[in-house]
């Protein structure tokens, strides 16, 4: 079982499957985006699938699949969500939904979709929280 720093067993798991992402929140992304990553230095499907496989063997329970914009590699994540479900663990994408979330997703067993707010239109974003800018 893994544990924190408190000796509390860690139930999550974040797998980042990409840093791109479309948008540029001042928080997260510097205007300029930051350097691109080879698509050889990613995490491949099979490693995805070992990495969640070792987790789930040390108890955990709920997987989040952010970004950047995970649904860069919509595709991908189209295979690896079944497989996931198989291992009885709970999947969320975390998007921004600026690319189409795929329906089929929605029939997955314990697969869930969170929508960000930063993917929202700027008239609904507080000055408390700058809307995102999207690359020309
Ligand atoms: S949408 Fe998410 S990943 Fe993209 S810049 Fe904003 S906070 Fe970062």
């Amino acid at each position: 079982m893994l544990l924190d720093a408190h000796s509390r067993p860690v139930k999550d798991l974040r797998i980042s499957v990409t840093d791109k992402c479309n948008l540029r929140c001042r928080y997260c992304m510097p205007e300029e985006g930051v350097p691109p990553r080879r698509h050889e230095d990613l995490l491949s499907l099979e490693q995805l699938a070992e990495a969640a496989r070792a987790a789930v063997g040390l108890g955990v329970t709920k997987i989040r699949l952010t970004g950047g914009e995970p649904l860069v590699r919509h595709r991908e994540l189209s295979k690896i969500l079944p497989r996931l479900s198989q291992m009885n663990v709970f999947s969320m994408v975390v998007t921004s939904a600026v690319i189409r979330v795929p329906l089929e997703w929605m029939s997955i067993p314990r697969v869930r979709v969170a929508v960000s707010i930063d993917g929202l239109p700027s008239t609904t974003t507080s000055a408390a929280s700058p809307p995102p800018t999207r690359r020309s």
